[in-house]
């Protein structure tokens, strides 16, 4: 079934500090991965966990004088830096956020659930005391103004044992480095907390690792990053929605090269059915070929008018695919490797 986090916290189930070490390190490996490859993720919450949402990250800026966006994460998630209109930031802001995701699942509750940005603010300050003029450089004025007419405090950081139980001195350790030192997702992966998540991850849930009829055989690299970074350079000419659709359909073909296995539908799947009977497809829609008939309504008119000739159907089969993603185990090819196409859209 698929589900977010933000249901899981909100469910009456019950969640044991063994759900916590494997969900916290789980989203740590990923973010790990993602901080590897320069990119920021920008909008960590619960809701976006186990349903990928990137739909609003980009790549790191290395250049303080580049501004960035501020129309970013959701407020109980969003680093004080950006609260107080710091328009220059780090993969740091992703560490907040899954600090306060870490507290949530200890909790049970939003750590910072505030009603407006001050006072989202005020509560983190609360929390981690009044940051020092150092730490205030790259604030906005009025929000420095704001923090230095308030009234000192003093970090109440032991407040975090009250969370619950599970709140162990080790939990309050390591969210004490993630939400008031920012440590890195790596360094993060390397606190004793998450030794047992990282076991039950890699003994029953990874890909990465394969059981014999001797025993597990583990990988050997449990947290990988990517090399080279991710390059964003192909954006940067990109002006239009042609432009963006030309790119995709260079993408498809250029993954078509190669020994790679093209896709077919497999009329075989549980899903099959829902998928020919959908009443997306209207008869009189109905194109020569079967498949793009399926396909018709995922790709727009000109694309599929202009492309109908050059599009293979096992191109036409990814495309859709990734517009249907929700029926996942409708795609079949025919060696049932597991296909790059499908992993590279
Ligand atoms: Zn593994």
């Amino acid at each position: 079934m698929q589900s977010d986090l933000h249901k899981i916290i909100v469910s009456p189930q019950p969640l044991s500090s063994d759900h916590a070490k494997v969900f916290l390190y789980q989203i740590l490996r990923g973010l790990k991965y993602l901080h590897s490859a320069g990119i920021l993720h920008r909008d960590i919450k619960p809701g976006n966990l186990l349903i990928c949402d990137f739909g609003l990250a980009r790549v790191e800026e290395s250049d303080e004088s580049r501004h960035m966006t501020q129309e970013v994460v959701t407020q109980y998630y969003r680093a004080p830096e950006i609260l107080m209109g710091s328009r220059h930031y780090s993969n740091s802001i992703d560490i907040w956020s899954v600090g306060c995701i870490f507290a949530e699942l200890l909790g049970r509750r939003i750590l910072f659930q505030a009603q407006s940005p001050i006072q989202q603010l005020d509560l983190i300050t609360d929390l981690l005391g009044t940051p020092s003029m150092e730490a205030m450089r790259t604030a906005c004025e009025g929000a420095r103004t704001h923090i230095v007419r308030g009234p000192h405090k003093q970090p109440s950081l032991p407040v975090l044992y009250t969370l619950s139980g599970q709140a162990t001195h080790e939990a309050v350790h390591l969210l004490c480095r993630m939400l008031s030192k920012r440590i890195s997702a790596k360094d993060a992966l390397a606190h004793p907390y998450l030794d047992e998540g990282r076991l039950r991850y890699h003994t029953c849930m990874c890909k990465c690792c394969y059981t014999t009829s001797t025993g597990r055989v583990y990988t050997s690299d449990f947290e990988p990053v990517t090399n080279p970074k991710f390059d964003d350079d192909f954006e940067k000419n990109l002006s239009s929605v042609r432009q963006v659709k030309e790119i995709i359909h260079q993408f498809i073909l250029e993954q078509q090269k190669g020994s790679r296995v093209p896709l077919c539908i497999n009329p075989q799947s549980a899903a099959f059915k829902s998928f020919i009977s959908s009443t997306v497809a209207q008869p009189s829609e109905m194109p020569p070929s079967p498949l793009l008939l399926l396909l018709r309504p995922h790709l727009s008119n000109t694309l599929l008018d202009r492309e109908q000739e050059r599009l293979s159907p096992s191109s036409i089969v990814c495309v859709a695919f990734h517009w249907r993603a929700g029926l996942a185990g409708l795609l079949k090819n025919e060696t049932n490797e597991e296909n790059p196409l499908i992993t590279a859209l």
